[in-house]
């Protein structure tokens, strides 16, 4: 069983870098809290949202969409 549900990718509004962050799966399918960019520290508001599992067909072993999609507003 793959375990991708773990971190997420979202480019910076600020500097467009992007950014791998950790996500807790236990937290909820929409998340939404406020991080500073870890390259240029700028406050983004996140939001995070996590797809089911069965949205995911079975034979989507190529992985054609992210799990974990996030959302970056700058505060
Ligand atoms: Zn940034």
């Amino acid at each position: 069983m793959r375990n991708l549900d773990d971190e997420g990718t979202y480019v910076c509004p600020s500097c467009w870098q992007e950014i791998v962050i950790p996500v807790d799966p236990s937290q909820g399918a929409l998340q939404t809290y406020e991080e500073d960019c870890p390259v240029c520290c700028h406050p983004n508001l996140l939001t995070i949202e996590l797809r089911p599992q069965s949205d995911i067909p079975d034979e989507a072993d190529m992985d054609p969409e992210p799990r974990v999609r996030i959302s970056a507003v700058a505060q």
